[in-house]
């Protein structure tokens, strides 16, 4: 029986309300008196339960449809203003026991190359993403107790974090690893961690015992309860995604937005975030023998319903998606993109090495193969700031301090000076001449629209600091 507060994986991602969801979805797809009435609700920026948000989703009358990208641009505006936060990837080890089906990680895979990173590799693969201007990493691994428990995920943090190389610095750990027990979660919090982050991969019970055969993996309660162990364990931000393509993305869509509830509703914090990742080739792997892929149009739409489904929380679109989509979907929701990102293990500090490898060690491939500067340069021609902020977990606001801003929408006092700081660290230090003159300009520009005058004039002393060489300042 569905419970939003249960703390059993099957009854608060229960198949019968999703079941029942969808119908009522499909049941109303033309009821326009009720969508206008979820339209109007959205407008609110309270957000939408997971069924106001399905009949949306089932929606297809072009002008309604109009109305909720519309929507969704103003509430991205409103609570996230025009930053794009920038983030890499960091692979630390593919070793895996699992067995999952769309992964070139999975365990039976033996052409793959199966790497580790030493802590003198993780000094090199930082040292290289510094060099880029990153300050805010997603670290990743396989589940494999052996080759990467977590004292090796512990190390590798503190690692991470020690690297001072130029004026560069690490500042943001966020942690992709294998659902794990709340001691372990303590530990990662303890680490200093920034987000914890875990693929629900697909909510679909069946489907998804099918698609993880083997390992520890294929225990759906107990991934599925990750986050409310990893709350349990003192992280209060928690990072959720699905993997679009794996099952019908319409059911997808309604469990993603019945976890968001129930972390609320439970720990009263929703997600911090929500990836919207749709599976690629790679390795081994054929994303076409996944018949439940999704268009574009539909991958746009789904970005825009969860924009206005969840205004509070920041929704992540990685380099799996080429430039042309990744522009669709900026303007409908997204507030965080990785850039310049390598899947293989070891593949920044040595790209060559990985290219004329017999065999590769990557995940999946990178349809946005851009360098960093590259992307900085097409954000701000897009009037984007690129942002490489880190602030609030420093400052202490995660959780509920976060959500209570966010939901506020006085979040982007901070994000909008941070992101203007931060680019003139990213400028100063790593910008080719042409971004570097484009962005002074976005500098000058934005710098006129932050209305606090006091902040104002912190702003742009620290803008001239940055100019002589000191660095890290933040509100
Ligand atoms: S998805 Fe994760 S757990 Fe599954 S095989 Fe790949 S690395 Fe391992
Ligand atoms: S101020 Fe906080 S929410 Fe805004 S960009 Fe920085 S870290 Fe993210």
């Amino acid at each position: 029986m569905y419970n939003v507060k249960s703390l059993k994986a099957e009854e608060f991602i229960s198949d019968e309300e999703i079941k029942e969801t969808l119908e009522y979805a499909e049941a109303n797809k033309n009821n326009i008196g009720l969508i206008d009435a979820i339209i109007e609700k959205a407008k609110l920026k309270k957000g939408l339960t997971h069924r106001e948000a399905s009949v949306l989703l089932a929606c297809e009358i072009p002008e309604k449809l109009d109305e909720v990208y519309k929507l969704a641009q103003q509430i991205k505006k409103d609570f996230y203003g025009n930053r794009i936060v920038l983030f890499a990837p960091l692979y630390l080890s593919n070793y895996c026991v699992n067995g999952c089906v769309y992964c070139p990680y999975h365990m039976k895979n033996k052409h793959i190359a199966r790497k580790k990173l030493t802590q003198e590799e993780i000094v090199k693969e930082v040292t290289a993403l510094q060099d880029m201007g990153h300050k805010r990493l997603a670290i990743e691994a396989g589940e494999d107790p052996v080759n990467n428990p977590i004292e090796y995920i512990l190390e590798c943090i503190n690692t991470i974090y020690s690297i001072k190389h130029k004026n560069g610095a690490i500042r943001r750990v966020n942690v992709n690893i294998a659902a794990t027990t709340v001691e372990n979660y303590r530990k990662l919090k303890e680490a200093g961690i920034g987000t914890y982050i875990l693929f629900q991969e697909t909510y679909h019970k069946e489907s998804y015992e099918q698609l993880h055969p083997t390992g520890p993996k294929h225990d759906y309660a107990y991934h599925t309860e990750a986050m409310d162990r990893a709350m349990e364990g003192g992280i209060d931000d928690v990072g959720l995604g699905v993997l679009f393509g794996l099952d019908k993305y319409k059911y997808e869509f309604a469990g993603l937005l019945m976890h968001a509830e129930h972390l609320e509703a439970v720990h009263g914090v929703g997600p911090h975030t929500i990836s919207v990742p749709r599976i690629k080739h790679a390795d081994d792997i054929d994303p076409d023998v996944f018949d439940n892929g999704i268009s574009d149009d539909t991958f746009a739409k789904i970005c825009a319903l969860i924009r206005i489904s969840v205004p509070y929380t920041g929704m992540i679109i990685s380099t799996r998606e080429s430039q042309t989509v990744r522009e669709k979907v900026l303007p409908l929701g997204v507030s965080q993109i990785s850039g310049a990102s390598k899947t293989s293990v070891g593949g920044y500090a040595d790209p060559e090495a990985e290219k004329n490898a017999e065999a590769t060690s990557e995940q999946f491939d990178v349809s946005d193969q851009r360098t960093l500067d590259e992307v900085v340069n097409w954000l701000m021609k897009m009037d984007y700031i690129p942002s490489f902020c880190t602030a609030c977990y420093r400052e202490g606001r995660t959780g509920d301090r976060f959500m209570a801003l966010c939901k506020s929408m006085q979040i982007l006092n901070c994000c909008h000076p941070n992101a203007l700081m931060t680019l003139k660290e990213y400028l100063e230090d790593y910008a080719s001449p042409q971004t570097r003159e484009l962005g002074m300009k976005l500098i000058d520009r934005e710098i006129e629209k932050i209305t606090n005058p006091k902040v104002k004039q912190t702003c742009y002393e620290h803008i001239h600091d940055i100019a002589d060489g000191k660095r890290d300042f933040r509100f």
